[in-house]
Formats: structure tokens, C-alpha cells, sequence
């Protein structure tokens, strides 16, 4: 039973998908003007995060992802310039150039961090058609209006607008200071399609019934959702700052449309901080995953860095707190090389190894129940954790004590290591198995053949050299076996 907390109904609430066992997800994707930021990769990673746990469920996950390559304005509200083609000033290249350009840094930063890229990408700009399809419905019924610089949202005309912010949010935002549009109804309302000003051209503009111009980067969303998934489809996320305007409004167009909300489930990743505030563009604080890199650190220290974190919680970022998962990282490879090390000598080959170890195989079948009994229940307490809002501080905590349990077989270790990893993806089955040098493989070789030519003082002689660099080779029925030691 897969738990997970709505901020819709403000609590934890169980997941029945809609369609057997197909999962609709929808994660709100980046606008491509720049870099995206650390901050925006830990709301990334918990979406990555949450798919992997729906799928150790057993669910199949249809994972679509938008990429705003048009329409985003600098206030985040209606006012301000579009951020692709100041963009495309800034680094003197076209609008669609930038947007190409950071959509593919976008997606490299994804497979550094081994966030699972989803089914379906759907640029912005590929599906102006359907945008003006869907703002049409709502001009027809009668929740549009126009002013000078395009056609706005009367969110008047909804009685529940705003219930994903809550009613404090509400208050607060019609008090707050907004950079008023000239003829704007409510504060609340929002563009659905801005006209280009007249005497200007645009880099990126199209024609619709209205005038000449391009979609608001709420109206995108919504028609990419419905497009590729059901309404309502099971679960849209997000960064929390998407909550008070981005998916209020998401959700205003749906209900106005359809009558009903887009989707069942609405999650948010906190804010990541740098120095208790928040990690942003507008702020002045980014770090980019190069700087990380540069730095010498590996992206997956920083994955491991937001799993010691509730998703739900803010993270404080700092070099130090990074360095400190990259060791626990380290340390993590080191156990899995020694596991695999361990228990591959012990599976066949080193069998006269076994008696010294306590993680011993046993001809016991009962010993053998215990363990089997012992893993299980390990795979049930991680289940139970991951099932429960996405407890990865938990489900880590959990691993390391497996990996600390001196009852369990080796062999059981590895397994479970691989198996949590699943949802951790830290890339622990590639971890790669010690080499054993050049030099060493060359001796061994050596001895094999003194020993075929009955030269057993010189098969004594390489063994002893072996040794001395740290090597010991074992006689098995399948051939020499070396080990360091
Ligand atoms: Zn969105």
C-alpha cells in the first residue's frame, strides 16, 4: 500500500491508480534559458525518486515531462520579458538556439545524476495548436477576457480557485504586491495568450484567432497533460514554489474545462537553501552541477545528499555537508566491491575460505530459514518506508544497518544492496570489481607453467613474489584463483 502526501487534501493519502496498474505522472519540466540549479535537480531527483518507488510497487509508470521552450516571463506573473529570448540576448544566439541548447544541458545533467529521463518529452513549442484548442474552450465557456496585451483568466468564475495554496495563501497573495497589468480583473488572473506588442516582432510568435503572439506558460501544461495522459490523470508534481500560481492555475483550467480537477495526487519537493535562503536565479545563489564536477566531486554525492533528506523538508546545502556524502558514498562502493569480492570467491572457489567467516554459508537448512527469514524482513521494513510519503532518510538508515548486520550472509547483503538500490539508483551493480594488475596476472600465468613442468621451486618463487605485492593465488579445480589481501 503506497502512501504518498497530497498537498491538495494536505495529508497522506493511499494511491489507487485510475488505470490497472498504469500510473499517469506528470513532473513539471524546466524553462531552457539558462542552467538549471542544484535546487531544481532535488526536485528532479524526488520525481526520479518517486517513480522508482512506483515501480518496486510493481506499477508501470507513464512519466510525461514538458520542456518550456517558450512563454515563461521574468515575474513568474504576467509582466516582465520572456526568459528564452532574453536568453537569446544575453549569449547573442536565436531563442530557438538557447532553447536547444540548455534543453540538451538539461538532459546531460539528468544522466549524470541517473534520474530516469520520462516517456514522453513534449516541448512547449510543439503543441501551440493544442494550447489555442484548449484557450478556446475556455473563451466559449465565458472564462476568458481580453485587455491590450492578451486574454486573461477570469478566476473570478471559480468558486474553489486557489484551494491547492490553502485559504491563508490566498489571503496573503491578493494583499500581497504584484505588478499590477493595466485592466486586469482579479490580482489572480492570468495570461493565457499575450499579444506581441505592436511594432515589435518577436523571435518566437505565432497567429490564433486573437492576434499574433504566444501562450502563457500555465496554459502549456494543462494542454501537454491532457494531450498525453487522462483527466484526471494520477499524480503531477513539482516544486513547491509551483504551488500558490503555476499549478493553481493548472488546475483552474482544468475545472473549467472539464469540471473536474487534472489530476488525483499533487506533490512537492521543498527548497533547497545555501546559508538559510533560498537557492534561485532571482537570489543570486546558484550552483550548477559543473560546479560540483569541477570541484572533483561525483553528481551521485549529491543525489546521496538529498536521499538524507525527506523530500519534504528543505535541504541546507553546503560544501562540507557534500563532502561528507561523498565519503559516506565511498564508503558504500567500497562495502558493495567487498560483498561482490566476497561472495563470488565464496559461491564456488573459495570454499576452504568459508569456516573463518561469521556471514558463513551454512548446509543447514534451518540456519538457511533464518536467513531467508532475517532478509525478508529487511525488504519488508524498506517497503514499509518507502511506501510511507517516500522515507529515503529512513529506507537509508535501514540499509546501512543491514550492511552492519553480522547475521546476515554476505550474499544476502549484496542482494539487498541491489535490491533497495532500485529505488535509491546509486548505480551499486556497477560498481566495478577490484582489478587485479597486469603485473600479478603476468606472475600467476608464470607459476601455472612451472607447475605444469613439475618446476615446483619455481612455482614457489612466483607465489612468493605474488605475495609480496599483495596477492595470494589459490589452486582450484577450475584454474588458479587470485585474491588480495
Ligand atoms: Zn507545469
Amino acid at each position: 500500500m503506497l502512501k504518498l502526501y497530497n498537498t491538495l487534501s494536505r495529508k497522506k493519502e493511499v494511491l489507487k491508480p485510475l488505470k490497472n496498474k498504469i500510473v499517469g505522472l506528470y513532473t513539471c519540466g524546466p524553462t531552457v534559458y539558462w542552467y538549471a540549479h542544484i535546487g531544481n535537480f532535488k526536485t528532479y531527483i524526488f520525481e526520479d525518486i518517486l517513480r522508482r518507488v512506483l515501480e518496486y510497487n510493481g506499477y508501470k509508470v507513464k512519466h510525461v515531462m514538458n520542456i518550456t521552450d517558450v512563454g515563461h516571463l521574468t515575474s513568474g506573473a504576467d509582466t516582465g520579458e520572456d526568459k528564452i529570448e532574453i536568453g537569446a540576448k544575453r549569449e547573442k544566439k536565436t531563442a530557438w538556439q538557447i532553447a536547444e541548447f540548455y534543453t540538451k544541458t538539461f538532459k546531460k545533467d539528468l544522466k549524470l545524476l541517473n534520474i530516469k529521463e520520462p516517456n514522453i518529452w513534449v516541448k512547449a513549442t510543439d503543441t501551440i495548436k493544442e494550447q489555442i484548442d484548449l484557450i478556446k474552450i475556455l473563451e466559449k465557456k465565458g472564462f476568458t477576457y481580453k485587455i491590450t496585451d492578451g486574454i486573461y483568466f477570469d478566476t473570478s468564475k471559480l468558486k474553489d480557485y486557489g484551494k491547492l495554496a490553502g485559504k491563508k495563501k490566498r489571503k496573503l497573495k491578493a494583499g500581497a504586491r504584484v505588478e499590477i497589468v493595466q485592466g486586469k480583473k482579479n490580482p489572480t488572473d492570468f495570461a493565457l495568450w499575450k499579444f506581441t506588442p505592436p511594432g515589435v516582432k518577436r523571435q518566437m510568435e505565432w497567429d490564433s484567432p486573437w492576434s499574433k503572439g504566444f501562450p502563457g506558460w500555465h496554459t502549456e501544461c494543462v494542454a501537454i497533460a491532457v494531450k498525453f495522459l487522462r483527466v484526471p490523470f494520477d499524480i503531477h508534481c513539482g516544486g513547491i514554489d509551483h504551488i500558490p500560481i503555476h499549478h493553481t492555475n493548472e488546475i483552474a483550467q482544468s475545472e473549467a474545462v472539464f469540471g473536474k480537477n487534472l489530476a488525483k495526487f499533487w506533490l512537492h519537493g521543498e527548497f533547497l537553501t545555501l546559508k538559510g535562503s533560498r537557492m534561485g536565479k532571482s537570489e543570486g545563489n546558484i550552483i550548477i552541477l559543473e560546479d560540483l564536477i569541477k570541484k572533483g566531486f561525483n553528481p551521485f554525492a549529491y543525489r546521496y545528499l538529498c536521499l538524507t533528506t525527506h523530500y519534504r523538508s528543505k535541504l541546507n546545502f553546503s560544501w562540507q555537508s557534500l563532502k561528507s556524502a561523498q565519503n559516506t558514498l565511498n564508503n558504500l562502493y567500497q562495502k558493495t566491491r567487498e560483498f561482490q569480492q566476497r561472495f563470488q570467491q565464496r559461491s564456488g572457489l573459495w570454499q576452504s575460505d568459508i569456516g573463518s567467516d561469521r556471514g558463513r554459508v551454512s548446509d543447514n537448512v534451518s540456519d538457511n530459514l533464518i536467513g531467508v527469514e532475517r532478509m525478508v524482513n529487511y525488504q519488508k521494513s524498506f517497503l514499509g518506508f518507502i511506501n510511507d510519503g517516500l522515507n529515503m532518510p529512513k529506507a537509508l538508515a535501514l540499509m546501512w544497518k543491514a550492511i552492519k548486520d553480522k547475521r546476515l550472509k554476505i550474499k544476502d547483503k549484496r542482494d539487498l544492496l541491489f535490491d533497495f538500490d532500485r529505488v535509491f539508483g546509486l548505480d551499486l551493480a556497477k560498481v566495478k570489481k577490484p582489478r587485479i594488475p597486469q603485473k600479478i596476472k603476468k606472475l600467476v600465468e608464470l607459476r601455472e607453467k612451472c607447475r605444469q613442468e613439475r618446476n615446483w621451486q619455481g612455482a614457489d618463487e612466483s607465489r612468493k613474489e605474488i605475495k609480496q605485492m599483495g596477492y595470494w593465488v589459490e589452486d582450484t579445480k577450475k584454474g588458479p584463483k587470485i585474491k588480495k589481501l
